[in-house]
């Protein structure tokens, strides 16, 4: 009795890796290929929009991790800020998003790239320019339903194997 089962056992377990062999291949060749990711994602390090911003530190105050650094100097003739520097220590920043949310100006963006490697601690602090969006720091559509509309749809893995059947 004992023996048939575990029989039975071995008969279901080749044949699901049977039905596997014979199926195509779902994965995807990174860095090759790549799927879409979320419109929304957290990814990358925060955009910063240098036009919009105003310097009034709603930013930093709402980190929860202290990541975010703001000097400003009066223009009172103009009666407004002007920043003299906007940093983000990337090391700490645990990509809450909380910033985006609570910028009153939509001047601050999460980044919509995932791949943010670097060789050195100090690389992960990025300040002004280094913020800007370019081509390869473009805004997430996280708390931005204008960037959001914007972007290509999420693809899925799961996209890809209904489209091989
Ligand atoms: S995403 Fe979160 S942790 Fe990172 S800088 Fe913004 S508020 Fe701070
Ligand atoms: S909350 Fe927005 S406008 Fe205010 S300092 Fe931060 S990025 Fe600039």
């Amino acid at each position: 009795m004992k023996f048939e089962r575990y029989g039975i056992g071995i008969a279901k377990g080749l044949a699901v890796t049977i039905r596997h062999l014979l199926r195509r291949p779902v994965t995807t060749q990174y860095p090759e290929q790549r799927l879409n990711t979320s419109r929304r994602i957290r990814g990358n390090e925060l955009i910063w929009d240098k036009d919009k911003c105003t310097g009034c530190a709603t930013c930093a105050k709402t980190c929860p991790q202290g990541s975010i650094e703001i000097v400003t100097s009066v223009m009172i003739d103009e009666n407004k800020y002007q920043v003299e520097k906007f940093e983000v220590d990337t090391g700490y920043c645990i990509f809450c998003g909380l910033c985006v949310e609570a910028c009153p100006y939509d001047a601050l963006f999460m980044g919509y790239a995932y791949e943010r490697a670097k060789y050195r601690r100090g690389e992960l602090v990025m300040a002004n320019e280094a913020l800007l969006a370019s081509a390869e720091r473009r805004p997430s559509g996280y708390a931005r339903p204008q960037v959001e509309a914007a972007l290509p749809k999420q693809s899925l893995l799961l996209d890809k194997d209904r489209g091989k059947r």
